[in-house]
């Protein structure tokens, strides 16, 4: 074994690949395009995470939109290698033994990053300790607690056991893994024969950890009750540090990881300011997400790409170049990808879906902020710009958290809407949303919508991926779109607040925004479509040139080498 790694990279979920079920949305396809252009620049990484044998969950929708879960049936042997290596845990005074698997991640000139997915199905532990790994995000928040304990210590102890001695940097994608920096100090103070935690034990982890922040909805902080991390863990003397272990009688996930990191980041300029005002004490610098862009672009693009702009893929900033791609190709390469996703939808769905009219995208977690039902606030509206200013169909996808009710409702009343809408507009929602439907709307439709709540879009990524794709963006003012969003040239801002503006508005009232909507698919959107198909095609040329040349993981690594791994 080589140790030459000196960035070992933790997260509780990742999307490695569609057929791999280890994420559920955003966080994981995020940490799997890191890993990805971690691969392509030849950084030397190494990833932990857990092996979710029964996935996040399978998603089934029934006639009126209700959705069901089963557990994610595949066959881990088929993508994963066994490793020999053990280690283990304490849990509630029991140890629980840890195996682990393999899964090597190969950049565009072959070099590996290799990651390593945790499990606690052993034959050596008990059957409630076996099932710890098996679900992300399942079971309630002592689960979750065990999982942490596992990734985080866990996780530490399974490098060294695998020999990696020459760690200088542990990046902690959001604080799930947090207790990897309780490890570190416990390594700190054997090593130097240290009885109590001192300054400078906290300096040293210090300046080993990373962590990167991802969303401002509190939900999205893990906080356990002290008396269950006192039982789980059994560790009196570390909980007594009330100014690291602690926040509101509460082991806080977040402020662990803030403490104990020297350097801490947003997802986009607007939430490292967000980040800020909720977290003052603390310095939050941002750097703004990307995607991978080979793993987006779909198929005729990419062969596009390769014969305008050979070596695209491990230079993205050559996608610059897109702006002197004749703009007949750009419209052939957009039509054969329109084409795949409507037929995959007609044949899948039956969904009667027209490849000549202007198709509208929206796919993300059905989480309540994300506001996936905005689009359909005035039926009558929509039916008329249909008859009147220009024909539509929207194809919808996503699943909601198995605990998330709101979320279910949500996707519920969009196949309500739908129902309503059925002789006017096609609708049609795809079940299971996963990375390979992602790759297809994103590339496959004319427009990606989004509508979230101002300011809890932490970043958002669905959208530079249609950019990628020559795909304009039509979405709130929030989160990468901020930074993304030219006028007219990369897409459309709906504009929540606009300038002069003094009303507070109730964010369960979507009139304004829905309004701003309709306006602009109206009068800017649909006309240029239907009416100025150059001057569409002019703007799809800016998002690949202007926004897929930048929102990609690999501007976004230089960024993290650059500020957080080697200073
Ligand atoms: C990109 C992606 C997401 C994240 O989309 P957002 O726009 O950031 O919400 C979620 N799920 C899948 C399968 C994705 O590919």
């Amino acid at each position: 074994m080589l140790d030459d790694r000196r960035i070992a990279y933790y997260s509780m979920e990742i999307g490695l690949s569609s057929e791999i079920p280890t994420y559920s949305g955003g966080l994981g396809v995020l940490a799997g395009d890191t890993i990805r252009s971690a691969a392509d620049l030849k950084l030397p990484m190494v990833v932990v995470t857990l092996l979710h044998r029964k996935g996040y969950f399978y998603q089934k929708l029934d006639e009126q939109g209700w959705q069901q879960e089963e557990p994610v049936r595949w066959v881990v042997e088929d993508y994963l290698e066994p490793l020999p290596a053990r280690t283990t845990v304490e849990i509630c005074g029991r140890t629980v033994h840890l195996g682990v698997w393999k899964r090597d991640v190969v950049g565009e000139s072959g070099h590996v990053v290799p990651v390593y997915l945790l499990t606690a199905d052993l034959p050596e532990n008990t059957e409630w300790d076996r099932a710890l790994t098996d679900y992300l995000y399942g079971g309630d928040k002592f689960y979750r607690f065990c999982q942490e304990v596992i990734l985080g210590i866990g996780g530490v102890r399974m490098l060294r056991e695998l020999g990696y001695q020459s760690i200088e940097r542990f990046h902690m994608n959001e604080g799930h893994a947090a207790l990897l920096s309780m490890e570190l100090l416990d390594e700190f103070m054997k090593q130097e024969g240290l009885k109590s935690i001192t300054l400078e034990a906290i300096e040293a982890v210090r300046q080993k950890c990373v962590f990167t922040t991802h969303t401002p909805v509190p939900a999205g902080h893990d906080q356990f009750p002290l008396d269950m991390v006192q039982s789980v863990l059994g560790r009196k003397e570390l909980l007594e540090i009330k100014e690291i272990f602690q926040w509101d009688d509460c082991l806080n996930m977040t402020y662990l990881a803030l403490n104990l990191s020297h350097y801490v980041n947003g997802v986009a300029k607007k939430h490292a300011e967000v980040s800020s005002h909720l977290f003052a004490r603390y310095t939050i610098d941002s750097i703004t997400n990307g995607v991978h862009a080979a793993t987006f672009v779909s198929e005729p693009f990419s062969e596009l790409f390769d014969q305008f702009i050979p070596g695209w893929r491990s230079d993205n900033t050559s996608l610059r170049y897109a702006e002197s791609i004749p703009k007949l190709e750009i419209w052939q390469a957009h039509h054969a990808a329109k084409d795949a996703l409507v037929q995959y939808v007609n044949r899948t769905y039956n969904a009667g879906m027209d490849v000549d009219v202007f198709t509208i995208g929206f796919a993300r977690r059905a989480a309540s902020y994300k506001r996936a039902d905005l689009f359909f606030y005035d039926i009558d509206r929509l039916r008329r710009i249909a008859k009147e200013v220009g024909l539509f169909q929207v194809i919808y996808s996503g699943k909601a958290h198995p605990h998330d009710q709101g979320g279910k409702e949500l996707i519920h009343r969009i196949f309500e809407a739908a129902g309503k809408l059925k002789n006017d507009v096609r609708v049609v929602y795809l079940q299971n949303y996963d990375m390979h439907i992602a790759r297809m709307l994103v590339s496959g439709v004319d427009i990606w919508l989004n509508t979230p709540q101002p300011p809890l879009e932490a970043s958002g990524t669905s959208g530079m991926k249609a950019a990628l794709n020559g795909i304009p963006s039509l979405s709130v003012l929030d989160g990468w779109w901020i930074e993304g969003c030219i006028e007219g040239v990369t897409g459309w801002a709906i504009d929540s607040f606009q300038k002069n503006e003094s009303v507070v508005r109730d964010p369960r009232d979507y009139s304004h925004d829905a309004s701003l909507l309709y306006d602009k698919l109206e009068k800017v959107t649909l006309q240029l479509f239907y009416q100025d198909r150059e001057k569409y095609l002019n703007i799809m040329r800016h998002c690949i040139a202007i926004n897929g040349s930048f929102f990609n993981t690999e501007r976004m690594m230089h960024e993290y080498v650059l500020k957080a791994y080697f200073l």
